[in-house]
């Protein structure tokens, strides 16, 4: 049960406080900082004790009941926050913003604590709470309009009269806004501010947007919201940004949500996806850049072949490969470093990430010296374009880097004398420590002293408490003056003491490692300001790395075995010879199983569309999808893994499969199939890529067979598209004979001793027969059904090759198996009439029809 948070009415000063920021977050869980925890109150502690599996406490009371709490550690409450956010909670920090001597001065009676930070999953860029993988998307709808920003990296893009599903289905957003009149399931109810324009304007640093190119209105608002919101969650401080590129529809490949889902782009069952097949990057950029080429392949000549050069070159000279894979392994995330940096929310390992990344940069301009590829040849100058940058931070930064910025020791020496001055006046005051314990250790005559240093106390002797007590009654002659031991503290075992020259080596002390601290803090500073001052050249090396780490990745992935570089033509071609599906073909490597069948696809004009039948495990869907596959590995810039391969250029892509229930959607799969052709019969055109498989499963014989038929002759007469069409409906093979671009295809299965082969190849025709009986038995199903089967399959068989029309009326195949003749259980039935039956001769009649049925089921 969801219990209701109580009023803030009578609650101590704290708990005050915390109904103040919960008042202020109320869909985000309060981390509500108390000393060395983060704790959480009321229906929030019980959401995170649930959701993190920890403790659910009470603490006090609050209107005569008392709190739920729980709490984490401040100093490994990242790994929590890690899970909320993957959860989808947003996190508000609710910080003590002053300290207890300030609250003191102040005569309050709790410390003051105010929200610093929205931690949210589309707006956080702590390394602990990312996929290194996968991009960061938050996403902005408005009507008519959307922008997506991943804070990670600065990437912005906008793009007018976007469909939000199919954005949602193409980014796989981290966190979606929504104008509430768009009524987005999911997403954070939002507002475009008033005044859009020139807030995003300013966000980017300029006067107005016209420098950075043409958007919409609705464009410019999205994009407005979404900073306004990353603003919002980060008290004020906005990341860098790059500028906002404005997605035309054009260039692109549309690929709708439901074409999406059905082809496992990027995610497929047991993580079986496209992406995973192919990808061959080194790096998280890499990884990130290619699921977004995969997401969004292009429609566009000269781009795609600009990759497939690229890729072509690569493949070709494995030296240079190697170089490039060399120089990128192990590099560092230079973009999501840049962000931490700009938001001042960085460690040390990302000044070092950047001085590294600006290294590997280099090493990877060496290694493309005199390449020709356009891609390859125009990726030098942005990989060197920071030199200055590159070379101070070599010389600034300390080979290994402490982990906070607070530990010290993370500029080199010699790169600032100042600091270097004050660490040797440190150290030589920690020389004089140890000096120092010699000295009192011979002035107190105790061997045993040891100067340590406590949090609270700072430096003090620690001597046993035997000898302490000797020291508290009388210290020895030589304890005079500035030695003069003061006590301090008495434990059980020890005393601790100082002393006035003690106590002035521990001020010198304190002293200078403030002061080397405050100035390694200036050096920090001044190292974040020249970062940020190359901003836009660092994140634009960044981007070639990621580049180049596809291309690479692409050619390292084309050398193995059998893939090829496809011939993209602005004609309806689309000839695939000996074609495979990377996804199945991995699978069936990996488990030493059978090798895959290769097959060709051929849907060049005069034979545009291909219907395929053939039973069920024949390889249908498998041959379906690998053709689609094709079209989005070539135009996202890949290799194909064909002998050969020819495409017209593809505008859009349509794949549907007769689906399963839409259980969660609440939509029946007539339904949803229904939706998803009705997509495909307005949108698609004579540049488009259809692929249906088995649509029309979903509804009885009858509605399918008439709907898939009317679909097959949109697609061939007035769409003209290149489609590939599976189906179990073998009526439709008569289509053929009135649709002349229609070819026929059927996966090639045999019989031998009475058992299904599948031989998983295509030839042209249509299917023999059909096999689900055969099919039937490999799954299990009883003897005596699949004998019935049989016969009732002899028989409509024996009928269609009487010469009865399969394609008219009577439709032999569907028809509904005759009652056999004079079946005495059913003759009862039928005569029963139930209203007509007192209850005891209803209970014959029951005993008596139970009768019959066993003598039927002894026959
Ligand atoms: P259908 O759609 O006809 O029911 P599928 O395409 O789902 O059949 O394929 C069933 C299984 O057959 C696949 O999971 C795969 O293991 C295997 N298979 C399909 N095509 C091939 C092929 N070309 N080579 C080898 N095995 C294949
Ligand atoms: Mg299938």
């Amino acid at each position: 049960m969801d219990r209701q948070t109580p009023t803030a009415a009578g609650a101590t000063p704290a708990i005050a406080q915390w109904f103040a920021a919960k008042a202020q977050q109320p869909s985000a869980l309060v981390f509500f900082r108390m000393g060395d925890f983060y704790e959480l109150f009321f229906t929030d502690a019980e959401t995170a004790s649930e959701a993190l599996g920890i403790a659910l406490t009470f603490r006090g009371e609050h209107q005569s009941q008392p709190i739920p709490m729980c709490g984490v550690p401040v100093h490994s409450h990242e790994a929590y926050l890690a899970r909320l956010i993957r959860r989808g909670f947003r996190v508000a920090l609710c910080e003590q913003t002053e300290t207890p001597e300030e609250a003191k001065a102040r005569r309050a009676t709790t410390l003051n604590r105010e929200i610093v930070r929205i931690v949210t999953p589309g707006t956080a860029t702590e390394e602990a709470l990312l996929d290194a993988a996968r991009p960061a998307w938050l996403l902005a709808l408005v009507e008519g309009g959307a922008a997506w920003i991943d804070v990670t990296t600065g990437l912005f893009h906008t793009q007018a009269g976007a469909e939000p599903a199919a954005l949602i289905a193409r980014l796989a957003p981290a966190e979606i806004l929504a104008d509430e009149r768009l009524r987005i399931e999911g997403a954070i109810p939002a507002l475009p501010p008033r005044d859009a324009g020139p807030r995003l304007a300013a966000a980017l640093g300029a006067a107005s947007l016209e420098g950075f190119g043409q958007f919409s209105p609705p464009e410019i608002a999205a994009a407005a919201m979404a900073v306004e919101y990353v603003r919002s969650v980060n008290n004020g401080a906005l990341p860098r940004l790059a500028p906002p590129v404005a997605e035309g529809a054009r260039g692109v490949l549309l690929l709708d949500a439901a074409t999406r889902r059905s082809l496992d782009i990027l995610e497929g069952p047991r993580g079986a996806s496209l992406l995973a097949a192919v990808d061959r990057t080194l790096t998280g950029a890499g990884a990130r850049e290619l699921a977004a080429r995969l997401a969004s392949p292009l429609d566009d000549l000269a781009a795609i072949r600009a990759r497939h050069e690229a890729v072509a070159v690569l493949r070709e000279d494995r030296t240079r490969r190697s170089a490039l894979r060399a120089a990128l392994k192990g590099a560092p995330d230079m973009a999501r470093a840049l962000a931490r940096i700009s938001l001042e929310r960085f460690f040390p390992r990302d000044l070092g990430a950047i001085r590294d990344g600006l290294q590997r940069a280099a090493k990877l301009a060496e290694a493309l010296a005199g390449a020709t590829p356009a891609l390859l040849a125009e990726a030098v100058a942005p990989l060197t374009a920071a030199p200055d940058a590159a070379a101070e931070l070599l010389r600034a930064l300390a080979a290994e880097l402490p982990a906070r910025l607070d530990d010290g020791g993370i500029a080199a020496p010699g790169y600032d004398g100042q600091l270097d001055a004050l660490r040797r006046l440190r150290d030589d005051a920690r020389g004089a420590i140890a000096a120092m314990q010699v000295d009192l250790a011979q002035a107190w005559g105790v061997a045993a002293l040891k100067i340590r240093h406590h949090q609270q106390l700072g430096y003090l002797a620690e001597v046993p408490a035997a000898a302490g007590e000797k020291l508290l009654r009388e210290a020895p002659a030589k304890a005079v003056g500035d030695l003069t031991p003061i006590h301090r503290q008495s434990m059980a075992s020890a005393h601790r003491f100082t002393c006035a020259a003690l106590a002035a080596l521990d001020r010198r002390l304190s002293e200078a490692g403030d002061q080397a601290a405050k100035r390694e803090r200036l050096v920090i500073a001044h190292l974040r300001r020249l970062i940020l001052a190359d901003a836009e050249p660092i994140a634009a090396a960044a981007r070639e790395m990621a580049a180049l780490d596809v291309l690479a990745g692409s050619a390292e992935l084309a050398t193995e075995g059998a893939w090829c570089r496809p011939e993209l033509t602005e004609r309806p071609d689309f000839a695939i010879e000996a074609g495979r599906h990377p996804v199945v073909e991995a699978a069936l490597r990996r488990a030493r199983g059978p090798q895959f069948v290769p097959n060709d696809c051929d849907l060049s004009p005069g034979h545009r569309l291909c219907l395929l039948t053939g039973p069920n495990m024949a390889g249908k869907s498998t041959w379906l999808r690998q053709n689609a596959l094709m079209v989005i590995l070539a135009q996202a810039g890949m290799f194909l893994p064909a002998a050969a391969a020819r495409i017209g250029l593809v505008d859009r892509l349509f794949s549907r499969v007769g689906a399963a229930d839409d259980l969660a959607g609440g939509r029946s799969t007539f339904m949803v199939e229904m939706t998803e052709t009705a997509a495909i019969l307005n949108q698609a055109g004579p540049r488009s890529l259809v692929v249906l498989d088995e649509v029309g499963r979903g509804t009885a014989t009858w509605d399918g067979l008439a709907i898939a038929t009317a679909v097959l002759e949109a697609l061939h007469d007035r769409i003209r598209a290149r489609t590939l069409f599976a189906t179990h409906f073998h009526e439709l093979t008569a289509l053929s004979d009135k649709l002349p671009e229609l070819r026929l295809a059927a996966m090639q299965v045999r019989e031998w001793r009475g058992e299904v082969v599948f031989l998983h190849s295509v030839a042209a025709g249509a299917a023999e027969k059909s096999w689900g009986v055969h099919v039937a038995k490999l799954a299990g199903v009883p003897a005596p059904v699949l004998k019935r089967a049989a016969s009732v399959l002899a028989s409509l068989e024996a009928r269609a090759a009487a010469g009865a029309d399969p394609l008219a009326a009577e439709m032999p195949l569907f028809a509904r198996a005759p009652t056999p003749p004079g079946d005495p259980l059913l003759d009862a039935l039928a005569k029963l009439d139930p209203d007509a039956l007192s209850p005891r001769e209803a209970q014959e009649a029951l005993y008596h029809l139970k009768a019959l049925a066993a003598g039927r089921e002894a026959l």
